[in-house]
């Protein structure tokens, strides 16, 4: 019997499509095609995997409209915000187009009586698990790379942006990637684990990358460990923003808000806890609200809305639960703390205050618009704070001093450190975790990395 994927929108509630889920044979078929495609462009020089990178940099700008308007409707994004994802994965793709071949060129290795070398070549196919939040970015940000590397991917895409995901494989083919190179796999909940779990033994795929929570990721890096292949998990985070004793107040609760509220709160690096010194923490604290209870919520697809509904009830259900228990365990609600009524998913703004370990809004990671704030009684203590968690993605430092700023860093586990600046992700920088946060890198020359065999060339 067929299983059907509906999708919602979550700024109404209403069905927005609806997709018939993939039998076995189906998969099958897909999966014999797509190896057939990255056997094959595996043998296509890195020169013209570039330019194929750069057609597709401006076919996402052509299509800039309507990919924005699959975000605002399948998940609620703010279409100011979806416009960027576009622009950025355009940025991304000439980026790579501009660096991949040199990254990948062959390193010429000094050893007397022979010609040796190391090259990067494909792996071949790898399997790229992704989520809903950030629907258009998440997958480019792991196909462009692999793709310029020389591989192919199978993309199982969160089911509640299937039509994103469709719309994307169309996309490659219209930039001039071969059919087949990158295939939507439309799976049934229900089949994810399992079907995933067949794929990862399934030697035709040779890797396999996943952004999303740790308990997907615990299920897609047990097999590949089992099957002996590499993995990328790029997971959750709870990261730290430190507001230090000598910061300009008014400049950090500006970007707090920012660095907390974007995409409605749902990013792994979105700053998740504030981490305020206590000669500053007042003032902060005040500035903050304020900025917070300015935010405009409502209709995503209006250029004056700030936060969006969460993508799906249980979502906006998880966020009630931590506020509530965060509350019982003694933090203070300073502002929101409600579901708006209607048929959306939307939650207020919030913010948490006299947070701290053993609470859910701060031991565990919020995906959406809760802030939990912390009083640091100096920087010793900001940094113990900071540490305190089983995450380790991003961590943003505010001083008047960025010398200060990068030393309290160094003592703070996680994968990228900003000072006086907003974590985010950049094509020019490795991105990825630490910890409970994953492991692997995206982007840069070591995301394009992770998916090529390195291999030695000796010569005599
Ligand atoms: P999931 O981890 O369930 O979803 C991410 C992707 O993994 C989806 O494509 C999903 O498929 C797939 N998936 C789920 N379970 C398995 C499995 N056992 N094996 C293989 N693939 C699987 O995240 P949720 O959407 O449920 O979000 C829950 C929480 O995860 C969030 O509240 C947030 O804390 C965190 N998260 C973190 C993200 C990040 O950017 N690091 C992104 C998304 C979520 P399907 O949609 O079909 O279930």
């Amino acid at each position: 019997m067929s299983v059907t994927i509906r999708t919602v929108n979550p700024a109404t509630g209403q069905p927005l499509a609806e997709y018939e889920a993939w039998d076995a044979v189906r998969i099958e078929t897909a999966v014999a095609r797509a190896h057939a495609a990255a056997r094959a462009w595996a043998l296509v020089p890195v020169t013209e995997r570039a330019a194929r990178a750069r057609h597709l940099a401006k076919t996402l700008r052509e299509h800039k409209d309507s990919l924005a308007r699959l975000a605002v409707t399948e998940m609620g994004k703010p279409v100011g915000e979806a416009e960027g994802e576009v622009e950025k994965s355009a940025l991304t793709a000439d980026y790579y187009a501009g660096h991949g071949p040199g990254i990948l060129a062959d390193e010429r290795v000094d050893i007397e009586g022979a010609d040796a070398w190391v090259a990067h070549e494909p792996v071949g196919l790898v399997l790229a698990v992704m989520p809903w939040n950030f629907p258009l970015w998440q997958v480019m940000r792991c196909a462009i790379p692999s793709l310029v590397a020389g591989n192919g991917i199978l993309l199982k895409h969160a089911s509640n942006v299937t039509g994103t995901a469709l719309a994307l494989q169309d996309l490659f083919v219209e930039a001039g990637f071969p059919e087949d190179l990158v295939t939507a796999l439309v799976i049934a909940d229900e089949d994810v684990p399992d079907v995933t779990a067949r794929l990862i033994e399934d030697d035709r795929v040779a890797a396999v990358t996943l952004t999303g929570s740790n308990r997907a990721g615990a299920a897609v890096g047990s097999a590949a460990g089992r099957a002996a292949k590499k993995s990328v998990l790029e997971l959750g985070g709870s990261d730290a923003f430190v507001v230090l004793d000598d910061a300009d107040v008014e400049t950090a609760a500006e970007a707090a808000v920012k660095a907390r509220f974007t995409n409605s709160g749902q990013s792994c690096v979105c700053a998740k806890r504030f981490i305020v010194d206590a000669s500053v923490a007042d003032a902060f604290t005040a500035a903050f609200v304020a900025g917070v209870e300015a935010l405009h919520i409502g209709d995503p697809r209006a250029r004056d809305t700030r936060i969006g509904p969460l993508a799906r009830p249980d979502l906006r259900s998880s966020i009630q639960r931590q506020v509530e228990e965060s509350v019982a365990a003694g933090a203070r609600l300073l502002t929101g703390g409600t579901p708006l009524p209607g048929d959306g998913f939307f939650y207020r703004p919030t913010v948490l205050a006299d947070t701290g370990p053993g609470m859910p809004a701060f031991d565990e990671e919020t995906f959406g618009p809760l802030a939990a704030l912390t009083v640091a009684q100096d920087d010793e203590d900001a940094v113990r704070l900071a540490n305190a968690t089983a995450y380790g993605l991003g961590l943003s430092v505010w001083t008047a001093d960025p010398g200060r700023g990068a030393a309290l860093a160094r003592r703070i586990t996680s994968g990228a450190a900003f000072v006086n600046a907003i974590v985010a992700s950049d094509p020019r920088l490795p991105f990825g975790g630490t910890k409970r946060s994953g492991y692997g890198r995206e982007l840069a020359a070591a995301g394009i990395r992770e998916f090529t065999n390195t291999r030695a060339y000796w010569i005599s």
